[in-house]
């Protein structure tokens, strides 16, 4: 008899995320999970190792204060007005959890994040995909319908497209009644954040993460920033479930990533540049997609399958992410790698589809 009747019934019903691949060798040109082909800052990693030592014996700051006073500080807001957790999925859980069970369903574009249907899934939230235009833009009119709340990342993902603050602006004011959850995982590569919207929308929860822009996805730290009644909610739900998110290093490595403009501006740019670069190249190959304003690019060829494409990078050592979803299984989403994995990447194309598809 299988196990599984162990599990808890909503459990077996479940179709969990699937994370991007992550091989633990060194030998790959990794274009799939839209980290930073950088380091992280030096004086974070000093502060890092600078933790590692009799202190870890006793349990970190459960509400992070000096690193919310710092993210407060970066964003000219109280600190009851930020909250952090492990990676800005963990944020987003708690925030479904505790912002968007209202009984209607929560609006999320048709093409966006996956995680978002299996939060709904996993809090029983009914979860109504909205929609893109035919040029794979979120009209922001398509919300104006009932509802228990709006997610939307922005820029989006994977499309890379990105809404300027004046249609935030209007998708909030058209929405007074519900959370509009804005997931700015990818703002920091050219898009504009509405985190200066926050003391204006009380509805607002903007949700960014250190994994992207500041190179440190391997520490795993997001944070909210919100009316201080929906921070409230969250660190409700946190102190119900797991008190102590982030620990000692990731407190003090996060701040310090924070603090370091200088690195946090040196590699961002340089990442800009890269896209610009590989997106003419792709072009060049015969690839085209939308303009992006995040760390990768979203491309199809005219002539050729992308999974196909997908499987000949993957022969050649190179990992980028395709989508099996119906409306976008002809893309493939590459990650703007450093310049030297961008030109690999270029060669390997040529070389491809220099041979008969
Ligand atoms: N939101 C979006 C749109 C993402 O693509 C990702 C990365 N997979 C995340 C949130 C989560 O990032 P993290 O948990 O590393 O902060």
């Amino acid at each position: 008899m299988t196990q599984q009747r162990f599990w808890s019934p909503q459990i077996r019903q479940l179709s969990a995320y699937t994370p991007g691949e992550q091989p633990q060798q060194d030998d790959w040109i990794k274009l799939n999970t839209n980290e930073s082909p950088y380091p992280p800052s030096a004086l974070a990693l000093q502060r890092m190792a600078e933790q590692c030592d009799a202190r870890l014996r006793l349990y970190p700051d459960p509400r992070s204060t000096t690193l919310r006073d710092a993210i407060a500080a970066q964003f000219a807001l109280q600190p009851q007005q930020v909250f952090v957790g492990n990676g800005s999925d963990e944020v987003l859980a708690i925030a479904f959890m505790a912002l968007l069970r209202h009984g209607q369903p929560v609006l999320v574009p048709d093409v966006s994040y996956s995680f978002y249907p299996v939060y709904c899934a996993l809090y029983g939230i009914e979860c109504q995909a909205v929609p893109l235009d035919g040029d794979l833009h979120v009209q922001v009119t398509d919300y104006a319908q009932p509802n228990g709340g709006i997610v939307l990342p922005n820029p989006n993902a994977p499309t890379g497209l990105a809404l300027p603050l004046s249609e935030v602006r209007q998708l909030l004011a058209g929405n007074p009644d519900s959370v509009v959850l804005l997931d700015e995982a990818y703002v920091d590569f050219g898009a504009e954040s509405a985190a200066s919207l926050v003391n204006e929308f009380p509805q607002l929860l903007v949700v960014q993460t250190l994994s992207k822009s500041r190179a440190l996805a391997g520490l795993r730290v997001g944070f909210a920033l919100g009316h201080p009644d929906l921070i409230e909610a969250l660190n409700t739900v946190k102190d119900s479930f797991n008190s102590y998110p982030l620990d000692r290093v990731a407190q003090a490595g996060a701040q310090a990533a924070l603090e370091d403009r200088a690195h946090f501006d040196a590699i961002t740019q340089r990442i800009v540049a890269s896209r610009a670069w590989l997106a003419a190249e792709l072009q060049a190959l015969g690839f085209s997609g939308p303009v992006s304003s995040s760390n990768f690019l979203f491309v199809t060829h005219p002539r050729r399958d992308a999974a196909q494409l997908q499987q000949a990078l993957r022969e050649r050592k190179i990992l980028v992410r395709h989508f099996k979803q119906a409306r976008i299984a002809n893309y493939l989403r590459i990650t703007v790698g450093s310049q030297p994995e961008c030109e690999a990447l270029v060669r390997a194309l040529q070389d491809i589809l220099g041979q008969p598809g």
